[in-house]
């Protein structure tokens, strides 16, 4: 039996394999291929990948490659049998926040099939059904933890408790999603966060003319910040925003691209770095005292900075950040 997750580690340091054709350890390159294989009676196609020797450009055995095409044709059954994917069984716990055993417990089950699901076994239509029905209906599953109070740790039942009260009155919004893909993917403390949601919002209006967010940010002392997200992470203070969280599905392949680019060019300088930006940008130093930023100030300053510097592409921000950097760095030393 394969184990799933353990292909990722093959582009690291797996470089060389024996051939039997060369009948010695050599070299090999990889290819993607259209391949397939049978599962539970039935052929799958999928897209997996196959290794040659560099010599003579025979196939050759990797293991890694081996569990790789496993896993993604077992993916591919997945898919075709409406069988919940491994990545949606790994987030459950998460968006919970439960424990396996005490999921396993609170879902009538093994202590242990949860753990095995995410381990080794694809689970049953049956077994997948009750997974899919959990992951996407919140009051079904709080139905499911209440009858199942009494058989597992008072800890965990609350803490899960908590989690789902929070996910019923946490609307989700762009805003919300985007603090979350951010705080998911990069080490930012929350001053930070916020200085990257008010760019963002910015160069997304001067590329797109149109706001990302609905909500204004306000002129804090530090800087723009948006309150409700500030908020929701003051917790952790100066340090790294650190939470697991699921993934939800707001955001587009434009966002995303813009979100990853502001990022880029702006977290990398610090928090205080960005409070003297921003105390130098017209949004902030015409707003001030805690006063809401207004979108179109907001909007047509962006909109010149990206007429001035030339900025085609998001991947162009950094003319922005780096002119800036230049102008403003002497304040903090
Ligand atoms: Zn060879």
């Amino acid at each position: 039996m394969y184990k799933q997750g353990t292909f990722v580690s093959y582009k690291v340091n797996m470089n060389k394999t024996f051939c039997e054709n060369c009948r010695k350890v050599n070299e090999y390159f990889i290819k993607e291929e259209n391949l397939s294989g049978s599962l539970k009676g039935n052929i799958y196609s999928y897209k997996g990948k196959k290794a040659y020797c560099k010599k003579c450009h025979k196939a050759v055995f990797v293991h890694e490659i081996n569990d790789y095409n496993l896993y993604k044709l077992n993916e591919s059954y997945r898919k075709k049998n409406n069988i919940i994917s491994l990545d949606d069984i790994k987030d459950i716990p998460k968006k919970y926040n439960i424990g396996k055993r005490p999921l396993s417990i609170v879902l009538g089950w093994g202590e242990l099939t949860y753990s095995r699901f995410i381990e080794a076994d694809t689970p049953t239509k049956e077994y997948s059904e009750t997974l899919i029905k959990i992951r996407d209906d919140i009051d079904y599953f709080e139905k499911l933890l209440d009858n199942s109070k009494d058989k597992i740790s008072k800890i965990a039942y609350e803490k899960c408790k908590k989690r789902i009260r929070e996910l019923k009155t946490l609307e989700a919004t762009k805003l919300s999603a985007t603090a979350d893909y951010i705080t998911d993917n990069y080490d930012v403390t929350n001053l930070v966060l916020n200085k990257l949601l008010y760019y963002i919002q910015g160069f997304y209006y001067a590329f797109y003319d149109k706001f990302i967010f609905d909500e204004n940010c306000k002129a804090w002392q530090y800087g723009p910040v948006y309150g409700t997200q500030y908020y929701k992470y003051k917790e952790f203070k100066d340090n790294p925003i650190n939470i697991a969280i699921f993934e939800n599905d707001l955001l587009n392949e434009e966002e995303i691209n813009l979100i990853n680019n502001v990022v880029k060019f702006f977290s990398c300088y610090g928090g205080n770095v960005l409070i003297e930006f921003t105390h130098h940008e017209q949004p902030w130093s015409m707003t001030k005292n805690n006063k809401i930023i207004k979108k179109e100030l907001l909007g047509s300053f962006f909109k010149e900075i990206k007429k001035d510097y030339k900025i085609n592409k998001p991947e162009d921000i950094h003319k922005y950040s780096e002119k800036m950097f230049k102008k403003y760095k002497g304040a903090y030393k």
